[in-house]
């Protein structure tokens, strides 16, 4: 299997990239939305800088090199969701290139680009008829393009999460794929073992679970596989998921760059980026997260699957740092976290609306050192704690 990946990851900025339109996910359709992103004519873009920082932000995070000139371009099509029939994205001069991401088993996947571009409008689809909704249309996305370095559907969900784990510990995305702030484009093709001669690329687009990143590949793999043994060819083609029916379904032909018409946007100014705005923001950002996550494990003692779970969510891992830090043994805390709040929260992990103060929990952990309270006590407090 050879795959590669283009996932798009919605900016968590306050406002949409080329206008002052706000981003909130479940405002009633078309309230965020102005003449700009609107694509009336006559308007024109002004670029949001807080777009071009969290684009910096990704980059570092993934080992890239920053480009000190970047470019918009735009890709021409028409479709309902696009009013200005035209996505403006950085085709030619990407912000960021040549990056590297390390997943769970050690492999490391080279990350070709990333760029920015605007997000599209949303069709919503309601008995027999069709509704539009504005609201995302403009929203800052980045695009991670990997290399086809992915050999395995496992490698795939491995990225996709490490992806995740990133962008989340860096603040540049909440990644939420069941909203779809994170979306997952592969491209897969097969080859026979030894041979250099890639094979037929087919593209399966917007897949929104990390599982069915795994089954999509799984299914496809396979559906390739058995078309070339019984002599037929795969046809270059763009399909997507049907996760009722767990198969891989043909969506249209693949168009070719050609298709687009890419051409530089005369309405926007070149980005410039110079060596001191990057090293401004690398004094905002964290300690990268491979190193926060072995310090975890070495200097702490956590067990390894602990530290990455605390590590995942930012508010887990702020509540972890803040009421650890005079505390020895770190490991009663996440263990206290991961076994016992995780299994008394309510809602998502990552709001972590926990029922206990970080004061309660550091005088708990407090009474645990002075050897005042058993560990079990502590669980069975936390959970009354948590019920009220
Ligand atoms: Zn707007
Ligand atoms: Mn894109």
């Amino acid at each position: 299997m050879v795959c590669g990946m283009e996932i798009h990851v919605e900016l968590n900025t306050k406002t949409k990239i080329f206008c002052s339109c706000e981003t909130k996910f479940d405002a009633a359709p078309n309230e965020q939305c102005c003449q700009v992103c609107l694509g009336m004519p006559g308007t024109l873009p002004s670029l949001n800088e807080e777009v071009v920082d969290k684009a910096i932000v990704a980059g570092l995070a993934t080992d890239c090199k920053i480009n000190g000139v970047s470019k918009f371009d735009r890709k021409n099509y028409f479709y309902k969701d696009l009013p200005k029939a035209y996505q403006l994205t950085q085709h030619f001069n990407p912000i960021c290139q040549d990056g590297r991401i390390t997943i769970e088993s050690g492999k490391v996947i080279r990350i070709k680009q990333i760029h920015i571009e605007e997000d599209a409008g949303k069709i919503v689809n309601k008995k027999d008829k069709a509704f539009v909704d504005y609201n995302r249309s403009g929203i800052p996305l980045i695009e991670i393009v990997s290399h086809p370095d992915i050999q395995t559907p496992l490698q795939a969900k491995e990225y996709v999460e490490k992806v995740q784990m990133l962008m989340r510990y860096t603040n540049v995305s909440d990644c939420k794929m069941q909203e779809g702030s994170m979306r997952c484009d592969v491209n897969i093709s097969v080859r026979k073992k030894g041979s250099t001669e890639l094979g037929v690329p087919v593209e399966i687009k917007n897949i929104n679970s990390k599982n069915f990143v795994r089954k999509t590949l799984e299914y496809e793999f396979k559906r390739q596989v058995d078309l070339l043994e019984s002599g037929q060819k795969v046809i270059k083609q763009t399909r997507r998921y049907n996760e009722k029916k767990n198969v891989t379904e043909p969506l249209r032909l693949k168009e070719s760059e050609g298709d687009y018409r890419y051409f530089q946007d005369p309405d926007l100014q070149i980005v410039f980026v110079d060596k001191s705005r990057i090293s401004k923001i690398l004094k905002t950002m964290p300690e990268s997260f491979d190193k926060k996550l072995r310090r975890y494990v070495e200097e702490f003692h956590l067990p390894y699957q602990d530290a990455k779970n605390i590590l995942k969510y930012k508010k887990v891992m702020n509540f972890f740092d803040e009421s650890t830090k005079n505390v020895k043994d770190k490991r009663v805390a996440a263990n206290l976290i991961i076994n016992t709040i995780f299994g008394e929260l309510k809602g998502q992990k990552e709001e972590f609306r926990v029922g206990i103060s970080l004061e309660d929990f550091k005088n708990l952990l407090k009474k645990i050192e002075d050897q005042l309270l058993s560990k079990n006590e502590a669980s069975k407090l936390i959970k009354k704690l948590m019920k009220i």
